[in-house]
């Protein structure tokens, strides 16, 4: 099956930058039996990026979207505008969302459902911070955040969701979670969705990526895991360069 590999391009890059560099990855060397690439730049960005991307195999995405279709909700983006601004995918309640907006598990699960209702694909983030793994809470956290974020979730047809294991001390730290602790992560995840769905379903329907400190150096590491489909890169997905570097590493 296709390894995921998806740039979360936060808070950075001018438009101008998410074009150029949204450029760059639409010519990188790709065998789509092996990989799918996406993008997630900023919402000013979205349109341009999605302008620069017509007819290659990238995939854009949302880095956020809200649960209402529509209403007084100022400064929030409902999925159906995510998808007139051509993005297929959208990510929700990554990290940087719960700790810094107190994106709860009933918001994160409130959005999954909107954005599964419009037609989106959605990458629901989840992880640990340093302080659960420390009081050795880490795999409690990571199945409620799986379990609660799922809440009521119906899946339907060929429909894809996409769960992120990314533990909150490796993302942008540079200090990258351990390949076979990463494994243990994914397979709780993967027991988690079974109690939920059935297991045609889970097996189908669901991907479950790594995120965190990913670099060319160590994306192998995680990609030779059983139950790794993939990685959501955010510093290295950045810089035309370096992302190259890391899909090329994915595909080898
Ligand atoms: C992220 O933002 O989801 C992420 C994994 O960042 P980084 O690769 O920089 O750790």
């Amino acid at each position: 099956m296709q390894k995921l590999i998806f740039g979360n391009w936060k808070m950075n890059l001018s438009a101008a930058d998410a074009v150029k560099l949204a450029k760059k990855t639409s010519a990188f060397a790709l065998d789509a039996s092996r990989i799918k690439v996406g993008v997630f730049p900023s919402f000013p960005a979205l349109e341009r990026v999605a302008f620069a991307l017509k007819g290659s195999a990238i995939i854009l995405g949302g880095q956020d979207c809200f649960w209402a279709s529509s209403g007084a909700f100022t400064g929030e983006i409902s999925p159906s505008q995510l998808k007139e601004s051509g993005c297929t995918h959208v990510l929700i309640g990554h990290s940087e969302r719960r700790q810094n907006f107190n994106e709860t598990d009933e918001m994160v699960n409130r959005k999954m459902r909107a954005a599964l209702a419009a037609g989106l694909t959605p990458i629901m983030c989840v992880g640990e911070t340093d302080n659960d793994r420390r009081n050795g809470q880490w795999s409690n956290v990571i199945a409620g955040q799986t379990a609660k974020g799922l809440a009521g979730v119906e899946v339907s047809g060929g429909q894809e969701i996409v769960i992120a294991y990314e533990p909150v001390w490796a993302i942008g730290t540079g200090r990258a979670c351990a390949p076979e602790d990463a494994r243990k992560a994914h397979a709780l995840i993967m027991n988690t969705v079974i109690e939920l769905f059935a297991p045609s379903v889970a097996k189908n329907n669901f991907r479950i990526i790594y995120g965190g400190s990913v670099d060319a150096g160590n994306i192998g590491s995680y990609l030779f895991q059983e139950g790794i489909d993939g990685a959501l890169v955010g510093g290295a997905s950045q810089r035309g360069d370096a992302f190259a570097a890391v899909v090329a590493a994915a595909q080898k």
